[in-house]
């Protein structure tokens, strides 16, 4: 039975141990589609899979990467064929269902989202499930109203990989953006993406208050905790938040005021369970909307071989943009 290199997580008794492995074809897990996966990527999520910070997983052993794109090597559902191009993101993947850092996958075809005819399989992983989730935030935003005439927007956490890519579809969009972070080394790299202003992350860190001075329209976070709530009390009256991330905390010490004084919205954001007719949506104006060139100059690339070492470090915050990773 032919085997493919895969980055495998199991459980031991003194925790988990992951390594670069064979994985036999045959423990493959069930599903109509099986792709011959090209290209990776590494988010944070698959950095807390593979440390072990978090319990993502559910399942051993299981195949990290909770997203790839790749081609259909076999198909018994009528809408995919062999030699067809698609993207997977979410629904499970490296959580429940073995992941996207393989040579292989097998998979329900209702997950796939066909890889836009203007995207490489590797552009649309430098896009990965970051940047896809920063054009869901861009979205919610836009279906609340937020245009940039309303004045600007804020994102935090902007070094990293959804924050990147969230200021350089802003930016694209005629949105003047104030991005905060943590690394004040990377203050040009982000003005480069587009952002006007950049505040330092301590700004944002300490206890909000009810109401802060009212300074953006519309934010997108990455860091939730005291980040989400200072950025919702400076948020202008009938503004909106979309929340995404929690790589500062999963709490949100906040205050009622900025929702019944300034008429305030929060929103959240999931990629992992979002309907597809919004994925398409969201892949397509991607497709369109996001600068090629700001694109490349975030994108770092790794092999399998890098995976684990990638993982520790985006989970440290020491990660600038995106990472690739090529499979085969
Ligand atoms: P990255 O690590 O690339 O980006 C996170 C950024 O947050 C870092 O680069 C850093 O930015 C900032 N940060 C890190 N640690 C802290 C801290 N302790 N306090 C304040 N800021 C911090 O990760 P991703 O872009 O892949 O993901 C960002 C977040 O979004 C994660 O929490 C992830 O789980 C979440 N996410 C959610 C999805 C959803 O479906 N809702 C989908 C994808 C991601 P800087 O250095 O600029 O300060």
């Amino acid at each position: 039975m032919p085997a493919f290199k895969a980055i495998v997580i199991e459980k031991g008794d003194n925790g988990q141990k992951v390594h670069l492995t064979e994985f036999d074809e045959a423990n493959l897990m069930g599903g109509d589609v099986t792709v011959r996966v090209e290209w990776s990527t590494v988010n944070y999520k698959d950095g807390l899979a593979i440390t072990g910070k978090a319990p993502v997983v559910r399942r051993f052993p299981m195949i990290a990467g909770t997203d790839f794109a790749g081609t259909i090597e076999s198909s018994s559902h009528p809408n995919w064929n062999p030699g067809d191009r698609v993207i997977l993101n979410g629904w499970g993947l490296g959580e429940t269902h073995l992941g996207g850092y393989a040579e292989k996958a097998r998979v329900k075809s209702e997950w796939l989202v066909r890889l836009p005819a203007r995207n490489s399989a590797r552009g649309a992983m430098a896009i990965g499930t970051a940047g896809y989730t920063a054009m869901l935030a861009v979205m919610a935003l836009e279906r609340h109203g937020i245009t940039p005439r309303q004045g600007p927007v804020i994102v935090t956490g902007a070094a990293g990989g959804l924050g990147s890519i969230a200021v350089a579809l802003l930016s694209r969009l005629g949105f003047t953006v104030i991005a905060s972070t943590g690394r004040a080394t990377e203050a040009d790299y982000i003005r480069s993406l587009g952002a006007r202003e950049v505040l330092e992350r301590k700004e944002l860190v300490g206890a909000a208050r009810p109401l802060g001075r009212e300074r953006w329209a519309g934010g997108i976070d990455t860091v939730g905790s005291t980040t989400l709530a200072n950025v919702l009390s400076m948020t202008r009256y009938g503004g909106a938040v979309a929340a995404c991330g929690l790589a500062g905390g999963m709490d949100l010490p906040a205050t009622v005021p900025p929702f019944i004084l300034r008429g305030v919205s929060l929103i959240g954001i999931d990629s992992v369970m979002c309907p597809i007719e919004r994925r398409w949506e969201a892949w397509r104006r991607l497709a369109s909307d996001i600068d090629a060139g700001k694109l490349a100059a975030m994108t770092s690339e790794i092999d399998l071989s890098g995976v684990i070492d990638a993982a520790r470090r985006i989970i440290d915050g020491q990660v600038r943009g995106r990472i690739v990773v090529k499979i085969s």
